[in-house]
């Protein structure tokens, strides 16, 4: 198995940290900042590989530069020129070998946040960037709502206690929007209790699961009565499939 670091890094971003089982080797996951994470690396004497990206907004890319001049490191991102020092862009297909102490990656297509977004995939856990948040999922800033609509659903689908590492702790906020579109579910409830002690903490609340998701996250319940009955309110129209509720929750919760 692989060991996972969360890095808090900015306002409210998190950098992942993946590490070797058996050495000190790391593969570092959107590095929005360098300074927090040149800071673990020397107090824990690790050994950077390798850069995963999942898009090019800068609380995501700002601090590959200055990590790649210090450790010559392989950056790997989506297909596009906006992600700095990027040595090789991925598609879907892709069965990407970093480095011969860690298992290979599958890479995710999921745009929607983004025109161009990947995920990385290895054994029972996902990066998934800003596309899905603990109870909540990444703004439209380029992609499409139905391109968004189905990458969270090309999520879902994988089994459910795959673990979600996404880029920033939103949970807590998340959460307020849920319960708005469905105050009577028991798990948003339940999960407003569980952050608010982890936070507490200040420990994440993420990674968070499939199976987790799928009874806290509205945006993918488009499917269930209340939270179509929900969306119909904010509409005042009637929604007639998931991605139409999925729009208009979307619109719903950028509502300043
Ligand atoms: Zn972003
Ligand atoms: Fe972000």
């Amino acid at each position: 198995m692989l060991n996972i670091q969360a890095v808090p890094a900015l306002i409210d971003n998190y950098i992942w940290l993946i590490h070797s089982v058996d050495s000190n080797e790391i593969i570092i996951v959107d590095p929005g900042d360098a300074t927090p994470v040149i800071k673990v690396i020397t107090e824990q004497h690790l050994s950077p590989v390798a850069i995963l990206n999942t898009h090019y907004h800068y609380d995501h890319v700002d601090g590959i530069a200055e990590l790649v001049d210090r450790y010559q490191l392989p950056v790997y991102g989506p297909p596009n020129s906006f992600v700095p020092r990027l040595s090789t862009s991925l598609s879907a297909t892709d069965k990407l070998s970093v480095h011969p102490k860690f298992p290979d990656f599958e890479v995710l297509e999921i745009p929607g946040h983004t025109a161009t977004h990947i995920a990385y995939r290895v054994h029972d856990m996902v990066f998934c960037g800003d596309t899905l948040f603990a109870s909540g999922c990444g703004r439209l800033l380029g992609g499409t709502a139905e391109q968004l609509f189905n990458s969270l659903q090309q999520i879902c689908s994988l089994p459910t206690e795959t673990k979600i590492y996404c880029g920033h702790e939103y949970t807590q906020s998340n959460l307020k929007f849920a319960l708005k579109v469905e105050p009577n579910n028991i798990a948003i409830k339940q999960r407003i209790e569980d952050s608010k002690k982890l936070r507490a903490a200040n420990l994440p609340t993420l990674p968070t699961t499939i199976a987790e998701e799928l009874t806290t996250n509205p945006f993918l319940r488009c499917d269930q009565a209340e939270v179509i009955q929900a969306a119909q309110r904010f509409t005042g129209t009637k929604l007639t499939n998931p991605l139409a509720v999925f729009t208009a929750l979307r619109a719903w919760k950028d509502r300043p």
